[in-house]
């Protein structure tokens, strides 16, 4: 049996032995391959990566706080492994250490699939931490002619702004004024701060600009618990079109799977599959 896993700490939420061995039993795969969670401290990304080696792990997905870590320990990065400088990702084949990362490109396929396509759209991005770094260089690429980065911390927008040579990446606060000025630029609303979220994410204070989006907007929200945020609510009931992020999680796993198994896989069919297996 080949080995599969996910490395974190904590990791014993993680949903993705559930949705890798879904797809795998799909596949035919689980009597092949068994993907289970390992808790790894940070301390121990080197003395895993040695340890999977030696065990003939076939490839593992890797979370908080591994991400960073295991960039210097990889034989080859790559491109988007390297842009991010994170792996999230790792492919053990013929004695080479490979590191992809599969965040931005999963938020983008998602994103297509739920009828987002970027290209073309002024965004408004809410948020600057870890996600909004994955999703923003992704809105770039497919298409977005620009992306307001809104942030409580504005710095913390700046910085991320600086990351684009091109200047298409633009930083902004996040209060209730400058939303209402920006929003009816913008057709394409993200999501990506922690607002919205199931325990102890906190609300939006106000949604108004939400009503200032233009008609053809559509919102995404990165936020999957619960299902329907506040944010999403309001602007269904605009009449907007609205995805959550489970999408991005799900595409993730698709995308890893294909680089364990060196093959494509029937992506909509895997995504429809893994929504099932996720209610
Ligand atoms: P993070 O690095 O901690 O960043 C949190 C962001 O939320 C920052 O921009 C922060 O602003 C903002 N924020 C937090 N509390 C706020 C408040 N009270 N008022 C205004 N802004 C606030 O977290 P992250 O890793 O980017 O994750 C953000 C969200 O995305 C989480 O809910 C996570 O579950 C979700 N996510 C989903 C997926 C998926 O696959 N669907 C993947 C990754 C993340 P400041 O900079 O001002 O603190």
């Amino acid at each position: 049996m080949r080995q599969l896993c996910v490395i974190g700490d904590p990791i014993a939420h993680s949903k993705s032995p559930l949705l890798h061995n879904t797809m795998l039993r799909a596949l035919e795969l689980d009597g092949e391959y068994k993907y289970t969670a390992r808790r790894v401290p940070g301390a121990d990304t080197a003395a895993f990566l040695a340890e999977a080696r030696a065990e003939g792990v076939a490839g593992f997905n890797a979370t908080m706080p591994h991400k960073e870590h295991l960039v210097p320990l990889m034989d080859r990065l790559s491109d988007d492994a390297r842009m991010y400088g994170a792996v999230n990702t790792v492919c053990l084949r013929g004695g080479e250490a490979v590191g992809h990362n599969t965040d931005g490109a999963g938020f983008l396929r998602a994103l297509l699939a739920a009828g987002l396509d970027p290209a073309g759209r002024t965004v408004l991005l809410l948020g600057a931490g870890g996600a909004a770094r994955a999703v923003a260089p992704k809105l770039l690429q497919g298409g977005a002619e620009a992306v307001f980065i809104c942030n409580r911390t504005i710095t913390r927008a700046a910085q991320l702004c600086a990351w684009d040579p091109l200047g298409r990446l633009a930083p902004a606060g996040m209060d209730r004024e400058t939303l209402a000025r920006l929003a009816p630029r913008c057709s394409l609303a993200v999501n990506c701060t922690s607002l919205g979220m199931e325990g102890t994410g906190g609300q939006f204070e106000d949604l108004s600009f939400v009503d200032a989006l233009p008609p053809e907007a559509g919102v995404f929200d990165l936020i999957y618990s619960p299902a329907e945020t506040a944010l999403l609510r309001r602007a269904r009931a605009r009449g907007l079109r609205t995805a959550n992020g489970l999408g991005m999680l799900i595409w993730q796993a698709i995308l890893a799977l294909e680089l364990f198994l060196d093959r494509e896989l029937d992506g909509p069919a895997m995504a429809r599959l893994l929504e099932e297996a996720m209610k």
